[in-house]
């Protein structure tokens, strides 16, 4: 048995395609006819050109824009003569073979590319190298697996999948993934996600250990994998896979419904979403808005700060692709673990309680008005709700709004439209915002809880230490009665309370947040259908009083538990 990262749901039982990195061997060979080589290269090129364009038509069509991009970029790279022709010069001043010669240039370019400070820049080595890897491998006639005309339905085991890979593959013959590294936020295990088929991330040695034709039974949300399993293991899996298929269906139906408890208390599903390219997976799972756009993805691989208008253009894209459904777009969140190459930071101590989110914004006050700009401009193309993270105090939240309000005078003098529905509201994920909720519900139009750092702040926690990750605990009873009251005191002022931090999409979560009040949850897309099941499953009294009695409780552990033994899991 193998244990890894359980990256996307399912049950799978079939046979293992072990996918060999099959090692280029390069020679130097001495040539004496440079035309033959130069030709030879050349067709390589085409040819390569040729399946990037089929490859990039396959992934607009099936996956979409965002994903169809790193081929646009692959066939720029080729286009790009610095690097077709470097290789033909070589060949006719040093007289060497087309394979050595493309690959000296590669070598040349990866490496200058993989020393730049910009992390934009170091990833672009990757590329070159998957697409002159590419050529290389016409040129050297290797053959690889067509994971596009697959004879029969398999299992891919691999040491990585690269993009190309995804967006080849056949996907009707492809049952699951499994893969030597990654983590839950690879490319490989969100490719999974979105195209729903079960993966396991970071086994460490699935190539070793799995032979090809292998017989192998695994649990994608587990991220435990039998190989050669005997009968009962079979059987047992067999059952689940039904199980999981029959779990699937039920969600489907719930397309299009409402959610509502069974005593009729509605809620909104919303979803969390990074670019404008995964509303796509919002729109599948039917999210009804936007919970949570992260607008710092924006920002991030580039070289420097996106413009007002290519701010606008993503927020525009989103507002209406989600087509009026309400959608939260959270300004600048930058700091703490998220840091931008081109904006120089001072090291800091601790980073996460330093220099960041609002506290930049509000000090470097052009980056905070070009996004604001931005925002209001987009606000006529649907409903937009603007929110500001890291708030600690009602003075930041003034400035804020204040910053708001100028941005709005300056549009409406040069004679730009903007909304006048703009909500404006604040996230909640710091302690003494939390413990003055009741005065800064009355400058808010919403709440959102943002519970992975309102846990770290309150615990003391921080959230990426693994040594110290037995204290990061969403059950804690001091975050659940922090919760409790931001949701008691927007209610008091006739305002909303949303979340947008991962215990929002959490199962064991849900029915206390339901009876807390909670009147938005927002969530990973693939955690909606499930989310919306179990609340409509669940009544909203029931879960006042479930709710009241779990705060009644001292320990994570004790409130973990009692929540499993009550729902069953
Ligand atoms: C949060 O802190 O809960 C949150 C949603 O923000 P992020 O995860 O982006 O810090
Ligand atoms: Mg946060």
């Amino acid at each position: 048995m193998l244990k890894g990262i359980g990256a996307s749901p399912g049950i799978v039982l079939g046979k293992a395609l072990v996918i060999e990195d099959t090692e280029l061997v390069i020679e130097r060979k001495m040539i004496t006819d440079c035309e033959t080589e130069i030709s030879k290269l050349r067709s390589a090129v085409e040819v390569s050109k040729e399946e990037l364009t089929k490859v990039k038509e396959k992934a607009l069509a099936e996956l979409g824009e965002h994903e169809a991009e790193i081929f646009e970029a692959h066939l720029l790279v080729l286009e790009d003569p610095e690097l077709v022709e470097s290789a033909v010069s070589k060949i006719n001043d040093e007289k060497v073979n087309a394979e050595f010669a493309l690959n000296e240039i590669k070598e040349m370019f990866v490496s200058m590319f993989e020393s730049m400070d910009n992390e934009y820049m170091r990833e672009r080595a990757a590329d070159i190298k998957d697409v002159t890897n590419r050529v290389l491998r016409h040129i050297l006639g290797v053959k690889v697996v067509d994971l596009a005309d697959l004879a029969e339905e398999v299992v891919l085991v691999a040491h990585d999948l690269t993009p190309s890979d995804t967006a080849t593959m056949d996907k009707k013959k492809v049952l699951g993934f499994l893969t030597d590294i990654g983590g839950r936020t690879s490319h490989t295990a969100i490719m999974s996600r979105t195209l729903e088929i079960a993966a396991i991330v970071g086994l460490n040695d699935a190539t070793k250990e799995i032979k090809d034709g292998d017989f192998v039974v695994f649990n994608g949300d587990t991220g435990e994998v039998i190989i050669n399993p005997d009968e009962e293991t079979i059987s047992t899996y067999t059952k689940l896979k039904t199980d999981f298929e029959e779990y699937k269906k039920a969600l489907e139906l719930l397309k299009g419904q409402a959610t509502a408890t069974t005593d009729g208390r509605h809620v909104e599903l919303a979803g969390n979403i990074g670019t404008p390219g995964d509303v796509e997976g919002l729109i599948k799972n039917d999210a009804e808005g936007v919970g949570l756009y992260r607008t710092e993805f924006l920002y991030m691989d580039r070289s420097d700060f996106p413009s007002e208008e290519e701010q606008y253009e993503a927020y525009k894209a989103v507002l209406e692709g989600m087509a009026g459904k309400p959608i939260v777009i959270r300004t600048l969140d930058i700091g703490g673990d998220k840091k931008l190459d081109y904006l120089l930071m001072d090291e800091e101590m601790n980073p996460f309680l330093g220099y960041r989110a609002i506290r930049l914004c509000l000090d470097r006050k052009e980056i905070f008005i070009t996004q604001l700009r931005a925002l209001y401009r987009a606000s006529v193309h649907g409903k937009l709700r603007i929110m500001f993270p890291m708030i600690s105090s009602l003075e930041e939240l003034l400035q804020a709004k204040e910053v708001c309000e100028d941005v709005k005078s300056q549009l409406k003098a040069e004679g730009i439209a903007y909304s006048d529905e703009v909500e404006v509201g604040m996230m909640i994920e710091v302690p003494s915002a939390a413990v003055i909720s009741d005065v800064l519900a009355k400058h808010v139009d919403f709440f959102s809880i943002g519970t992975n750092d309102l846990i770290q702040y309150t615990c003391a926690v921080d959230r990426m230490n693994q040594k110290i990750s037995y204290l990061y605990n969403q059950f804690n009873p001091a975050v659940l009665r922090l919760i409790k009251m931001v949701i008691d005191n927007a209610h008091k002022e006739g305002k909303w309370a949303g979340m947008c931090g991962e215990s929002a999409g959490d199962q064991l979560m849900i029915p206390i947040l339901l009876g807390f009040g909670l009147d938005e949850f927002s969530m990973s897309p693939i955690s909606i259908l499930p989310a919306r099941k179990l609340i409509n499953s669940l009544s909203f009294e029931d879960m006042k009083k479930f709710s009241e009695e779990v705060l009644s409780l001292g320990t994570a552990e004790e409130i973990k538990a009692y929540v499993e033994k009550t729902f069953n899991k």
